[in-house]
């Protein structure tokens, strides 16, 4: 008779993009994940018990994150569904390019690049949506403008070094 193999254990199930934020532990910008801690047990591999256990807002590559309600990730869900997970992954990478050419983080500039995506995602669907990608917009600019800034820094050092 073959062994019958029993598991059990968490997981994470990763349900709706809310939108892309800095993440600390990662150092790189990474979707922010409405999601479900399931605990499932199995026979064989075969599912037979499953019981939510959480609701957060996670980061997918260190499963950081903070516990929501039930009622908070239902309408969150709602809030953030405009954007399909496929939609928020497309957005972002257009954005990134976009914001790789900002020389400034002015409202103008901001507001240009929101007002250009929104012809193309339904980023202003909903108060959360816009609030979410005008933020990301401000983020993704200030972030590499910082990393401009701390290598220029980092040249001037060894200028100096060698002057000396
Ligand atoms: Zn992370």
């Amino acid at each position: 008779m073959a062994a019958i193999v029993y598991g059990w254990g968490n997981v994470l199930k990763k349900k709706q993009i809310m939108g892309y934020q800095w993440c600390p532990s990662c150092g790189s910008f990474k979707p922010e994940y409405l999601s479900k801690l399931v605990f499932r047990v199995h026979i064989s591999y075969i599912p037979i018990f499953k019981k939510t256990k959480g609701y957060f807002i996670a980061c997918p590559g260190c499963e950081k994150g903070r516990e929501i309600t039930k009622e908070q990730f239902k309408e969150l869900k709602e809030k953030f569904k405009p954007m399909t997970n496929s939609l928020s992954k497309k957005c972002f990478k257009e954005l990134t390019q976009v914001c790789a050419t900002c020389t400034e983080c002015s409202e103008t500039t901001v507001q240009g690049i929101f007002y250009q995506m929104a012809q193309k995602y339904p980023i202003s669907a909903t108060e959360e949506l816009t609030a979410e990608y005008r933020q990301l917009i401000i983020d993704l600019i200030s972030e590499r403008l910082e990393r401009e800034r701390m290598m220029l820094q980092q040249q001037q050092m060894m200028l100096q070094q060698n002057q000396m």
